[in-house]
């Protein structure tokens, strides 16, 4: 390979704060606001001029109602802290419903055809609430910065490099939290990873919306086709494959809206518009999305289909015939990419096994039969490496783990992220490294602060 060897450069040094934490969606968010509210200085990052992360960059507006709700005769939820917290406030602007009315309603009347497991929300509040909830915590946000390095002293990290319109900047710390999700922090600061690149890793998968549709015909023609069978029957003439892989063109198709309850309009004024739908399926595989020629070239092609695919709902599903295509994402999901040596690598066992662990910060589950499982301090801590901690999507887990849906999902890393941010903020005022701190101490510090950690 070519090679142009950079000059050395003196950085500036803009900001000195207790925790950085790098990456604004729901992990960073969680672990910005919970290391604040443990009287910390906090400054996060993030590359986009919003926050949210794959819950608004990539349009993914669905969490888990049975996180968020006591299970059977259960008396508590999975999780409560933050995420639940960030609920209610988006529910009191119009932009979600609280998770036991989505149950309630569930139960009455399927609110998202075929999706009725989950809680829809709305994107663009989602961006308003989070950043409101940061600024009344004092948190420092700093968008449109792409962390492109790091500052280290041996295998402890000091600071991060920043690059933005104001060209490249440090920004020093006493603690980091990567929650980039792709884990990129952790990746210039050294730590070991594996990541899969082949026809079994997860899919890059492109969300997108339509407009202009005719509600009530369509409602009329999903009672009819509700798993979108018959319709997607006729999908093979209308698209192609080139180099990559649907599995089923375009299955697993999903259209959804929340349906509003019978007389409660108001409460999803946000996230009923009128012709609004969301389409879900359209994948790639066997892409290295950390790799932005692969990632463009993903996102290009997606784009593409997204297309095709418009075009034919428009000209199959009855309702459609006056649609446009309404957005597309910022950014293509990504479920899986780094998945980082931590100082516990959670297993499909553990998840499958409803495993808990002494030091479990937040929960999760995989199916209503299995019990549910802890997610570890330890996978947060990355092998070898001083004065960081991984949350969200990038936690130490294997690809099996990541199949799972369960330990990755938005309340969960937000969980993972209000844990990272009470733990940095523990190892600063106790002056201990990040995996010397005092666990019981961490965990109940989050159970006053409102997380679920047991089932009692
Ligand atoms: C298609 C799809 C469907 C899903 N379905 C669901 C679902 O139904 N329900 C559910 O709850 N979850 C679902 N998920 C999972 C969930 O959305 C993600 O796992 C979750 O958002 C991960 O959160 P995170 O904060 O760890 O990472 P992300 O959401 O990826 O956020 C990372 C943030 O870091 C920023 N960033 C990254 N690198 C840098 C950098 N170098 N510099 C600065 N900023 C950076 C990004 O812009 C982003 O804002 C789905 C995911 C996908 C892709």
């Amino acid at each position: 390979m070519e090679i142009w060897r950079e000059s050395q450069k003196d950085l500036p040094v803009i900001e000195r704060k207790d925790v950085v934490v790098c990456g604004g969606g729901p992990a960073g968010f969680g672990a910005a606001l919970s290391a604040a509210r443990n009287n910390c200085k906090v400054t996060i990052i993030e590359k986009y001029g919003f926050l949210g992360g794959m819950a608004t960059a990539s349009m993914v507006n669905l969490m888990a109602i049975r996180n968020l709700t006591p299970y059977n005769d259960e008396t508590f939820p999975l999780i409560g802290g933050i995420p639940l917290e960030f609920l209610k406030r988006l529910n009191d602007l119009g932009g979600t419903v609280l998770p036991d009315e989505a149950l309630r309603l569930k139960n009455i009347d399927p609110v998202v055809p075929s999706w009725s497991n989950y809680l829809l929300f709305d994107v663009e509040l989602t961006k308003i609430v989070m950043a409101q909830m940061l600024k009344e915590a004092n948190v420092t946000i700093r968008n449109h910065s792409f962390i492109t390095g790091v500052v280290k002293e041996n295998k402890t990290i000091k600071g991060v490099i920043i690059e933005s319109k104001s060209g490249r900047e440090v920004i020093m710390a006493e603690r980091i939290i990567d929650a980039t999700g792709d884990g990129d922090v952790a990746f210039f600061v050294g730590a070991n990873f594996d990541q899969r690149l082949d026809e079994d890793t997860l899919p890059a998968t492109m969300i997108f919306s339509i407009g202009g549709a005719d509600d009530e015909k369509i409602w009329a023609y999903l009672a009819k086709d509700p798993e979108l069978k018959e319709l997607v029957s006729k999908a093979p003439r209308y698209i192609s494959q080139p180099d990559f892989r649907f599995k089923d063109i375009p299955f697993p198709l999903k259209i959804f809206k929340a349906k509003p309850p019978k007389g409660d309009i108001k409460k999803y004024n946000q996230m009923v518009r009128p012709g609004q739908w969301w389409i879900w399926g359209l994948h790639m595989f066997n892409k290295n999305v950390v790799d932005a020629v692969d990632l463009s070239f993903c996102e290009m092609t997606l784009r593409e289909r997204v297309y095709e695919t418009f075009l034919f709902l428009k000209k199959e599903l009855p309702g459609m015939d006056k649609a446009y295509l309404d957005q597309t994402p910022v950014q293509v999901g990504i479920r899986e990419s780094r998945r980082f040596h931590g100082e516990y690598t959670l297993t499909l066992d553990d998840l499958l096994g409803g495993k808990e662990f002494e030091d479990g910060i937040a929960r999760g589950r995989v199916k209503d039969e299995t019990a549910p499982f802890h997610i570890p301090y330890r996978s947060l801590i990355p092998k070898d490496i001083e004065g960081l901690l991984l949350a969200g999507r990038c936690i130490s887990l294997t690809h099996e783990a990541a199949t799972q849906v369960a330990p990755r999902n938005q309340p969960t890393c937000m969980a993972i992220g209000q844990a990272a941010g009470v733990a940095a903020a523990l190892s600063i005022h106790d002056n201990k490294l990040l995996r010397r701190i005092d666990v019981d101490k961490l965990k109940s510090t989050l159970i006053s602060q409102g997380v679920y950690i047991t089932g009692e």
